[in-house]
């Protein structure tokens, strides 16, 4: 018997126009950056988000996120407050300035950024007479964090906020889309993201004069048309034609898509209706709009012999990926030695979460396939 088709976690969706938005960078022999397609990419997410501000286009979301610190004014041996609930590059562009990251654990509801432990977080930073540079607050899994509480605490304490909005893409809070509440937003086009650009993100900027000081460090700093002059160390992150290409064709469909991902959670939401031990994370209520870019599921019930591993180990079996939530950072290796605030909520999903398959392109077969898997191991 032929083994079932491999039912992947999020591979990227790329309609067959792609080609025609490629071919067209590769026939004008503009495949580098600096061209007219990076800035009609950024123009049309400008308009997709219905925003003032500018986007930057550059070849990460890492990238975008080292920016937003550096113009924040990020320095050496500073504080910056940072979710510990998140993928890596959250954090290490905080190092790469040689910076401290202070880590805060998330709230038990949506798992993003609890305003309680940002509070405490902040007034610890003030007693070591250093006002925090800049927070770091995360949208994960394209779940709005509590922006409103975020935003007026770093107003009130006049710190910088930085919107990793790698994961949001079409994410809102009162209609008002993710990436926009920051001084600075940032996106992520990498493989999996909602869409993609084969690598790549956004920086969003609040004026002209921030967006033209991103796209000067994103091109070495060059401070002259003709010769090379340097004003200061700059990046080598601008993006490419041919990914913002890509990207251009993957904007298309950008409506359909979230409504793809949002669908699918509503699909897990009924296969775990009437499974008590299993909660589906959400949006804390309706003034918030998920994309739900990643649908992440987690187990309740503290004496059921049911676990995220063995359900893992089962899907497995059937073909059907799934992966657990990021190890909390402030227990990685890398950064174990850095303060955390909190109490262990963010742990809690690490140890009790799973991801489960959320690509745009499944279809009802692979739905079908995926329920009924879920029914045979919670029914068993
Ligand atoms: C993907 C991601 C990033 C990094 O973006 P890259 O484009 O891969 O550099 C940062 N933060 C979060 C939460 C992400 O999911």
């Amino acid at each position: 018997m032929d083994e079932p088709k491999k039912i992947a976690l999020a591979l990227p969706s790329i309609e067959a126009t792609a080609v025609d938005y490629l071919a067209e960078v590769v026939n004008q022999n503009w495949v580098t950056s600096g061209g007219p397609t990076g800035t009609k990419f950024e123009k049309q997410l400008q308009e997709f988000l219905q925003t003032e501000r500018e986007v930057v286009a550059l070849n990460s979301g890492t990238a975008a996120l080292h920016l937003a610190l550096k113009l924040a004014g990020v320095q050496r041996d500073d504080f910056v407050l940072c979710q510990t609930m998140s993928f890596v590059a959250s954090a290490n562009p905080i190092d790469y300035l040689g910076a401290i990251p202070v880590f805060i654990d998330s709230e038990k509801s949506t798992y993003n950024l609890a305003p309680e432990y940002v509070k405490e977080a902040i007034k610890w930073c003030l007693k070591q007479n250093k006002k925090p540079a800049a927070l770091v607050a995360v949208h994960s899994f394209g779940i709005p964090c509590q922006v409103k509480e975020i935003a007026r605490l770093c107003k009130d304490y006049e710190i910088p906020l930085i919107e990793d909005a790698a994961e949001a893409l079409g994410s809102k809070y009162k209609n008002q889309p993710c990436g926009l509440f920051g001084d600075y937003g940032m996106l992520s086009f990498n493989g999996n993201k909602i869409i993609t650009t084969g690598g790549g993100g956004a920086l969003i900027c609040k004026d002209t004069q921030e967006a033209e000081e991103a796209r000067h460090l994103s091109r070495q700093a060059k401070s002259t048309a003709i010769g090379f002059e340097h004003d200061a160390v700059g990046f080598n992150y601008a993006m490419p034609g041919l990914n913002a290409a890509l990207g251009l064709s993957q904007l298309q469909t950008l409506t359909e898509r979230i409504q793809k991902k949002r669908e699918l959670y509503q699909f897990y939401q009924e296969c775990f209706a009437e499974i008590e031990e299993i909660e589906v994370l959400s949006v804390q209520n309706e003034e918030y709009y998920a994309n739900y870019w990643l649908t992440v599921i987690r187990f309740t019930g503290s004496n059921s012999t049911k676990n995220p591993e063995q359900f893992q180990a089962f899907l497995a079996k059937k073909g059907i990926e799934s992966r657990f939530p990021w190890k909390p950072l402030h227990l990685q290796e890398i950064y174990d030695e850095q303060h955390y605030f909190g109490a262990q909520n963010a742990e809690t999903l690490w140890k009790t979460g799973l991801c489960l398959p959320s690509g745009c392109g499944l279809i009802k077969e692979d739905l079908n396939r995926i329920q009924q898997a879920i029914n045979a191991y919670f029914s068993a």
